[in-house]
């Protein structure tokens, strides 16, 4: 029996877990290792620092749903990846592998910018359910006694699409508290034009952003770094300094130490995979999600990352699992999708307003693309939250 190891229990390594299980059965030993015990909506936690969403409203055990499907569960964090035993040392024993699939989603470096919180650091974070509850202590004093708000990403960051969210929901929310008349708004961020999202824009999404930044009263500073952050002012590299009283800042992703302890992923981390998903040097090692090195096709002033959406993990896991059972069953089919021809789907949250969109590349050229801004896109984001944890929760990735 093929025993295969899924390291990461969230969008990619779910999908994978449990579309491997419905295909091979009972011919793998499927067993997923995560360092987080839950599974969180990671796109909601925007919605946390507000009050709008609770943890537990958009997380749950994976470890339940998993074992009822028949796949092991392990609660423990991978330390290091030995592929020439085909072993992984984790925090709760040592493992081996017929096939490991990597799902480890990014490390966040706040080193990258000096006064980068929050740890260390004076800003704010919303990647982690612990950064948002973290943000939205900072957002209930900072309603008490308000101030300059500024939000952005910082040069290598590639979660803009976040980072934008979270302008248009503050921007929402002071409305909402009744002191937006009390703060300015600065957006900053390391793309060369707004609406860039880490993918050259999408459509018409530069005028657009622009045309909402201007209509809500945000300044939008594109094509910076951030130098230096202290307890209350922000250094760009383009001499002005920012005084904020409220800042969330996106930091740019690593992949997870454990990958760049072993030795096989790229400089910053993330795993080199081929268009099947497989690394290009490890014959039974695959990636899947944010976890994979991707280059921004074209340089920019500042350097930036190209995004790992959620659903563009979901892709990558579902190709990565279906090439691994293949070569279990002996079919030996690899199926192949370059990054870039995935087509993105995404639904970007205002605060009551919203904007899906979707296109046929993740790069240009495309073929189409399809921008829809209105208050439903909101609701579209609002129901898609209680699909996908229904959906998750119940085991169904081979569901859209
Ligand atoms: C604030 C925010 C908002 C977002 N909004 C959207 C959105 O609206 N739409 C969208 O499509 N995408 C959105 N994204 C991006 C989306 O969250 C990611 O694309 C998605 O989470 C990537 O999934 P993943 O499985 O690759 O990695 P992750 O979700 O990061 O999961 C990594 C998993 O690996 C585990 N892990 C990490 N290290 C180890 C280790 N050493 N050993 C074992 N386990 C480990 C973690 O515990 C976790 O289970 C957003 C991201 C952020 C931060």
């Amino acid at each position: 029996m093929a025993k295969i190891l899924v390291l990461g229990g969230s969008f990619a390594g779910l999908t994978a877990a449990l579309d491997l299980k419905r295909k091979l059965k009972d011919k793998a030993d499927i067993t997923v290792i995560s360092k987080t015990k839950n599974f969180v909506f990671i796109p909601s936690l925007i919605w946390v620092p507000f009050g709008w969403r609770k943890p537990e409203d958009i997380s749950f055990e994976i470890k339940p749903m998993l074992e009822d499907r028949g796949i092991n569960f392990i609660h423990a964090e991978a330390t290091k990846i030995i592929p020439e035993k085909n072993q992984v040392e984790t925090t709760a024993g040592t493992y081996n592998y017929d096939f490991l699939l990597i799902a480890t989603g990014p490390d966040l470096n706040f080193s990258e910018v000096e006064g980068l919180g929050p740890h260390n650091g004076y800003t704010t974070s919303i990647c982690t359910v612990d950064h948002a509850l973290h943000a939205g202590k900072k957002w209930d004093e900072f309603i008490k006694e308000p101030g300059p708000i500024v939000i952005g990403a910082t040069q290598k960051a590639s979660c803009f699409g976040a980072a934008y969210e979270y302008v248009f929901n503050i921007e929402y929310a002071a409305r909402k508290a009744g002191i937006r008349d009390k703060v300015s708004i600065t957006f900053v961020t390391a793309e060369p034009f707004l609406g860039n999202f880490g993918i050259g824009g999408v459509g018409n999404s530069q005028k657009m952003t622009e045309f909402f930044f201007k209509k809500l009263g945000i300044r939008g500073i594109t094509n910076v770094a951030i130098e230096k952050i202290t307890e209350d002012k922000i250094y760009l590299s383009n001499g002005e300094v920012l005084p904020y009283k409220y800042a969330m800042i996106i930091p740019p992703f690593l992949g997870v130490k454990a990958i760049r302890d072993s030795g096989i992923g790229n400089e910053a981390g993330f795993i080199p995979v081929d268009d099947t998903y497989k690394h290009i040097n490890y014959d039974n090692i695959y990636a899947a999600g944010v976890a994979v090195a991707i280059k921004y096709p074209e340089p920019t002033p500042i350097p930036i990352g190209v995004p790992k959406t959620g659903y563009m993990s979901e892709v990558m896991a579902r190709v990565a699992a279906d090439n691994i059972a293949s070569r279990v069953l002996e079919t030996n089919h690899a199926k192949k999708l370059k990054f870039e021809d995935i087509a993105p789907l995404c639904v970007m949250d205002t605060g009551n307003m919203g904007v899906l969109f979707i296109a046929s590349r993740v790069f240009k050229p495309r073929k189409y693309h399809i921008l829809f801004p209105g208050p439903w896109s909101h609701w579209v984001k609002v129901w898609f939250e209680k699909y996908y944890l229904w959906k998750m929760r119940n085991g169904y990735s081979q569901l859209p």
